[in-house]
């Protein structure tokens, strides 16, 4: 029964140190979330970042955001779409394969 003893003992101490450490993590954590510089952590972060829209390029699949985007009215029978583009290589990329469609379109129509 010592060696139970022992045992228990040992487990008794590691719940205290395990308890302690615990609490010890616990108000470490409440003083580093209140700086001493004061105000929320996020504030230095503008609100409207979050919810920012971003929109799909549409030649390299990246999402970009409406005022960093290169934009292009595309112009159909229909109306018009405003297509965002991540960078100007993109944009002349995507019109110069609308060019090839119109080309091969009008190829078509006249049966060559
Ligand atoms: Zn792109």
């Amino acid at each position: 029964m010592k060696f139970l003893g022992r045992i228990f003992r040992y487990l008794m101490w590691l719940i205290v140190t395990a308890g302690i450490a615990w609490v010890m993590k616990k108000a470490v954590d409440r003083a580093s979330r209140t700086p001493s510089y004061g105000g929320p952590e996020p504030a230095h972060v503008p609100p409207t970042t979050a919810a920012k829209e971003l929109f799909r390029d549409p030649v390299c699949g990246t999402y970009v955001a409406e005022d960093i985007s290169y934009l292009y009215e595309h112009l159909y029978e229909q109306g018009k779409q405003t297509l965002h583009f991540c960078s100007r290589d993109c944009m002349e990329h995507y019109q110069r394969d609308l060019r090839d469609a119109d080309v091969r379109a009008n190829r078509l129509a006249a049966g060559a």
